[in-house]
This record gives structure tokens, C-alpha cells and sequence, in this order.
């Protein structure tokens, strides 16, 4: 058993957090992530309203007893959510956890701190994550530049930014970007982590929502697969390399560019149909560098039970003869 500050605050066995992924966080995947010991979370703007995230949390509640939560997301969209409402709803139907993410969450804080919930707020900067520190967050998810979606525009490996975070914080923080394995786990719990949080290696699982064939696409792909859109527009996504985000990125280049220019390519209702048809040529959806090193699609109680039994066995075998071999001068 690992046992942290992040299993004790958000009553989980393993300190394996989910990430809020658009299109992904529905009720099957949460549930089953938080059945497997880890924290399911269900993103909010993945439904189309308030009252349908009520519906969802009913469903996530019918498939697990175990602690859930839910993500909001707070960075520019073409269709602005009504942010308050989905937090409301949330809390009406009892959630108590909630993941935040993105620009400007003071007030959105504010009013979660209000109702007693505990707060994991995804940071890609250790200046932010001072700040959501001191608005009174419980536990910073540091999010490197490895990362699917939004990785900010600082560009800091998690290897920095979690040693940075080491050096800076004093709340518990996990490791998010980068990690979908036993030896990323290990090695964040090195950086000071207190657990991680996966999103890709999420969505490569029985459970998760997406078509097969995009999950065939995923074992397939390499970490020289993915690609960053919207850095001209100051709103990074790192996104799987297709014919559509090499269009948008060239798009990005030519003098003058705008957003309305890409709009079309980009929007997330286009993304959508990528998981629904299985084409993964067909719009843009996230995945972060671990697209390199997913190689099957497990359940999600294979996957965690795997990444825990092997981080044990990495930190009592391998770990142990590394630092014996220290004192006694043999090679491990
Ligand atoms: P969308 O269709 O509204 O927008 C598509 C993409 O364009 C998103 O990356 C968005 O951030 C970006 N965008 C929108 N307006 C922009 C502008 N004026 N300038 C620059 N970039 C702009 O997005 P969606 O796919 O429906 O997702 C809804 C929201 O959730 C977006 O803010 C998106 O970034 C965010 N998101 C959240 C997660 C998560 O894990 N919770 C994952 C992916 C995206």
C-alpha cells in the first residue's frame, strides 16, 4: 500500500487521479477508475447542462460507491458554460471533490471552499500554483510540458516543474503530464509527489468511452505523434498529429492569422466525432507524450493494479539493490 497526504485527503487506496478529459470523463470511466482504488473524475463540460451533470453523477453514483469528482475547465471556448451552474448542480448531488483547471478560478474556489469540498487545482506553472495555494486550494496538480490538451506556454518538463514544486510548496501535489506507467509513478513520488494523475493512459482503457478504433490508434501510435496547435493564439493544446492539426498549425504560420481562421478545425464538437465514428483522422482530440508508451487496453482495475504492484516492486527491488550496490560498490 502506498499511503499519502492525496489517499488520506481524497479517501482513495492508490494515489492515482484521473484527469478531466472533454468527451472522456463520462460516468463509466469514472466509476470504473474509482472502483479500481483510484479517483474517477467526471469533466463538467463534457455534458451539455447543468441538469445533464446531475444526471451523470447519479449514474457515476449507481456504478460506485467510492469517492468521484469533477472537473471544470476554465479556459477560452467558442460557446462560453455557464461555469457557476455546473459547479452548483455538482455540489447539489453531494460532491464534495472537485478538479479545476485553467484561467481565473478565484471565484470558482471561493464558492467550492464555501461548501467544504476539496479542491485539486491542475497548475503548468509554480507561480500559479502559489497563487491557488494562498485562494486556499487542498492538493496542486503539477501539469508538465509532457502533457495532453493544455500544458500552458512556460514549456517546463515535469521533471523541472516537480522538483520547482518540491523546492516551492507546501501543500501535497501530484504529477500530471507525462506519466502512464509504474517507473512515471515511481519517479514522481521521487519529485516529491504524493500521487499522479493520467489522462491518456485513461483513455486507452475497456472503460473509457472512445471507439475502439481510436484506442487501436493510440497502441499503434508513437511519442513522436502528437503535435501543439494554437500557440500563436496563446492557448496551447498539445493534440494527436493528424491531417487536421497540420492543417490548423499551417494555418497558425500564415502573417495574420486568427482564431476564426482555425475555428472550424478546432472545435471541440468536431473533436467529438473523432470518438464517436473511430476515425482518428477526422478532428483534433488530446493526447499527451505517453501516447508512446501505451501499448494495450487494459480495464481500468488491470491498469492500476499493474502501475501499484510494479511501483511496489520497483521501489523494494530494483530501488533497494541500486542504493545496497551504493554502499557495497557492486553493479545492479
Ligand atoms: P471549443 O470547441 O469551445 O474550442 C476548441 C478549442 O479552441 C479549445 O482548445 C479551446 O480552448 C480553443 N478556443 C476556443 N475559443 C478560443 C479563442 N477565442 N482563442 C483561442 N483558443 C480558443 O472547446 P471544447 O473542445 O468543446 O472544450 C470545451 C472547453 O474545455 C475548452 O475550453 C477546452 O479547452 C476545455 N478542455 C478541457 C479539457 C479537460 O480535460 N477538462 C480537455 C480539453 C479541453
Amino acid at each position: 500500500m502506498i499511503v499519502t497526504p492525496v489517499t488520506k485527503l481524497l479517501n482513495i487506496r492508490v494515489p492515482i487521479v484521473q484527469g478531466g478529459m472533454q468527451w472522456v470523463g463520462v460516468p463509466s470511466l469514472a466509476a470504473a477508475v474509482s472502483e479500481a482504488g483510484g479517483l474517477g473524475i467526471l469533466t463538467a463540460l463534457t455534458q451539455p447542462s447543468p441538469d445533464a451533470l446531475r444526471k451523470a453523477i447519479r449514474e457515476t453514483r449507481s456504478k460506485t460507491d467510492k469517492p468521484f469528482g469533477v472537473n471544470i475547465t476554465l479556459l477560452p471556448t467558442i460557446n462560453p458554460p455557464d461555469y457557476q451552474g455546473f459547479a452548483r448542480a455538482a455540489v447539489a448531488e453531494g460532491v464534495r471533490i472537485f478538479e479545476t483547471a485553467g484561467n481565473n478560478p478565484k471565484e470558482l474556489i471561493a464558492y467550492l471552499k464555501s461548501e467544504g469540498c476539496v479542491i485539486l487545482h491542475k497548475c503548468t506553472t509554480i507561480r500559479h500554483a502559489k497563487s491557488a495555494e494562498k485562494l486556499g486550494v487542498d492538493i496542486l496538480s503539477i501539469d508538465g510540458f509532457e502533457c495532453g490538451g493544455h500544458p500552458g506556454e512556460e514549456d517546463v518538463t515535469g521533471l523541472v516543474l516537480l522538483a520547482r514544486a518540491a523546492q516551492e510548496l507546501k501543500l501535497p501535489y501530484i504529477a500530471s503530464g507525462g506519466i502512464a506507467d509504474s517507473r512515471g509513478f515511481v519517479a514522481a513520488l521521487a519529485l516529491g509527489a504524493s500521487g499522479i494523475n493520467m489522462g491518456t493512459r485513461f483513455m486507452c482503457t475497456v472503460e473509457s468511452p472512445i471507439h475502439e478504433k481510436v484506442k487501436e490508434r493510440i497502441v499503434d501510435s508513437t511519442e513522436l505523434d502528437t503535435i501543439h496547435i494554437l500557440r500563436t493564439m496563446h492557448n496551447t493544446a498539445r493534440v494527436f498529429k493528424n491531417k487536421v492539426s497540420k492543417e490548423v498549425v499551417a494555418i497558425e504560420r500564415r502573417p495574420g492569422s486568427k482564431f476564426d481562421d482555425v475555428r472550424e478545425l478546432v472545435s471541440g464538437v468536431r473533436g467529438r466525432q473523432v470518438y464517436e465514428r473511430g476515425d482518428p483522422e477526422y478532428g483534433i482530440w488530446s493526447v499527451g507524450l505517453t501516447i508512446g508508451l501505451i501499448h494495450d487496453i487494459p480495464t481500468c482495475e488491470e491498469l492500476v493494479g499493474r502501475i501499484e504492484r510494479e511501483a511496489e516492486e520497483l521501489m523494494n527491488d530494483r530501488l533497494k539493490i541500486l542504493s545496497s550496490s551504493t554502499t557495497t560498490g557492486t553493479r545492479a
